[in-house]
């Protein structure tokens, strides 16, 4: 029997997510257990960007390390998820019905963009994942058209995960406690987003450069934002799962798209 999947976006915040005690940390623990499991997840993370789209064909990804100067006990962590031969020649042609160029990638492993929510929805990493590529010199368009062209995944059991981050300017990251005060531009920029991902406003969002209030602050360059455009895509209606911040600078904000 196949089930209907919403597709999601969540911020993954730091690498640090996985051993902080904080909201997000129990959000994403308690989000797989809500959402159930899929036959297998299509995870789009801002840490793997090309120039065109990849899929990852790897049949037993290695997990990659893809961050420096945090805790030991972090390199140590491996998510052994299987991955999808299947779905990812799935997720290619389906690209290739749209007319969007995708390769496979036969090496590529799970970025920690992939692994970090992963984790903690999946703990037993025994459902199948593939990782598919952002493309950061491509606008929102582009990312919404690869949501699209994937929608019809969700009636096939599949779950599909961008995982980003709501704002992200790293040059607040330094000094901050994980608790502390969100800062006003990451607030507004968040709020702005909220707003508009609930009410459907498609065409703002499409333009967030230009319609959100410091838009650029939050997203000096685009990569963690683009994701949420993909999810937007393969769904219709926006809504809301989680709302929090950690360092006062990340929005941990997640949505799901029905
Ligand atoms: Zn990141």
């Amino acid at each position: 029997m196949t089930k209907r999947f919403p597709a999601l976006f969540v911020s993954h915040g730091a690498p640090t997510l996985l051993i902080d005690e904080c909201p997000t940390h129990d959000f994403l623990m308690r989000l797989g257990k809500e959402i159930g499991k899929p036959k297998g997840i299509v995870s789009v993370s801002a840490h793997w960007t090309t120039a065109e789209p990849r899929v990852t064909m790897h049949p037993s990804p290695p997990t990659i390390y893809d961050f420096g100067g945090f805790p030991n006990e972090l390199y140590s962590l491996k998510y052994q998820a299987p991955g999808d031969l299947i779905l990812a020649k799935r997720v290619m042609s389906l690209l290739h019905a749209q007319g969007i160029p995708a390769d496979k990638d036969m090496s590529r492993g799970y970025d920690h963009g992939a692994w970090v929510p992963l984790m903690l929805m999946y703990p037993e990493a025994e459902i199948p994942v593939i990782q598919l590529s952002v493309q950061p010199h491509e606008g929102p368009e582009h990312h919404l058209a690869i949501g699209k062209a994937l929608h019809a995944l969700r009636d096939e059991s599949i779950l599909i995960i961008a995982s980003g981050s709501a704002t992200h300017n790293l040059r607040d990251f330094f000094g901050r406690k994980l608790d502390a005060e969100s800062l006003p531009y990451a607030r507004e920029f968040t709020e702005w987003l909220k707003e508009a991902v609930v009410d459907g406003r498609t065409g703002e969002l499409l333009d967030y450069v230009n319609r959100a209030p410091h838009a650029i602050l939050n997203h000096p360059t685009p990569e963690h934002f683009l994701p949420l455009f993909v999810a937007m895509g393969a769904g219709y209606k926006g809504a809301l799962l989680h709302d929090a911040y950690t360092y006062g600078f990340l929005s941990m904000a997640a949505f799901q798209w029905e």
